[in-house]
């Protein structure tokens, strides 16, 4: 199999050669943001909210990406031709460049633009039929006024601690409370509640402006069930009939067992199912064609 094509600043290079200078701000304090974006069958799905989540992240951080949108977008499709991907998850990053060993991002040079495709299968494997064990856990999603969980920053480590958490009790999947116990978000997906045929889901205040989740919203509309937002609290969850969860690289996945709770029946709900169908048509279908 030949190696991986790396998109780095402008031009193609072997993966083995794709090297970022340990100088590099993103690399010394996480300072950058990247995009989660999924190819199915030819085609990139929701290529321009992507890329539009990342220009927005880039200028809550007050970054320059040194290319237009339209520019970005054909780095990503050129990664995947380039690479003969027709499904794939894609990972492009854009870090704020090479610096000194100070914080002041006014002494980096120009940001650094990188795009990665590679395959990718479904990331629970086997658990979309049984559905994901959660837990919650201690530490809290870090709030608005710190980094606004919104920036899909390069600074994930608060994720990260929810994810070990998550590891050390057993969970498949953490999920984060905010500073007043409400419940956001997981560590990479967003949360819906079912209830009494009534489909509930946080405020995006204290989470990521899940792609996914706009776009679950739009396929329950479709379906006739308007997506209330909602504060829910771990009790909302407990005592949910379904609970699942909404992510580019999850796609739809239930939740079945939360804190030692069975979740409604214990398998995945009626809704959440018509969800996974739904959107597993969608992604077949329609985004930005790679090959014209
Ligand atoms: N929340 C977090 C913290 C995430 O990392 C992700 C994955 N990007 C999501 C939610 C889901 O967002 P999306 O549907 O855009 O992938």
């Amino acid at each position: 199999m030949s190696e991986l094509l790396i998109y780095l600043d402008g031009k193609f290079v072997p993966k083995s050669e794709a090297k970022v200078s340990v100088y590099d701000h993103g690399f010394l304090y996480g300072d950058g943001v990247f995009e989660g974006i999924r190819a199915y069958n030819g085609r990139v799905f929701k290529l321009k909210e992507h890329v539009d989540r990342l220009y927005d992240s880039a200028k809550a951080i007050a970054m320059d990406i040194p290319l237009t949108k339209e520019e970005m977008s054909e780095a990503i499709l050129e990664t995947l031709r380039k690479n003969n991907l027709k499904d794939a998850y894609i990972r492009p990053v854009v870090s704020r460049g090479v610096g000194d060993l100070g914080l002041d991002p006014r002494n980096c040079g120009k940001p650094c633009v990188v795009v990665i495709a590679q395959g990718w299968g479904a990331m629970y494997g086997d658990l979309y039929e049984v559905g994901l064990k959660a837990v919650s856990v201690c530490v809290r999603r870090n709030a608005p006024d710190s980094i606004s969980p919104n920036i899909k920053s390069l600074n994930y480590l608060n994720n990260i601690l929810a994810k070990i958490e998550a590891n050390e009790k057993g969970g498949d999947e953490a999920i984060f409370l905010d500073h007043n116990g409400f419940v956001c978000e997981g560590s990479g997906d967003n949360i819906f509640v079912v209830k009494n045929n009534k489909v509930l889901t946080p405020y995006t205040i204290s989470n990521l402006k899940g792609v996914t989740r706009a776009t679950a919203i739009e396929l329950l509309d479709e379906m006739g069930y308007k997506v209330i937002e909602a504060n829910l609290g771990l009790f909302d969850l407990y005592t949910a009939d379904e609970v699942f969860v909404t992510g580019t690289a999850a796609e739809a996945a239930p939740i079945t067992r939360l804190d030692g709770r069975v979740i409604g029946t214990g398998k995945p709900g009626p809704m959440t199912m018509k969800m996974v169908e739904a959107f597993e048509k969608i992604t077949q279908s329609t985004g930005a064609p790679i090959y014209k």
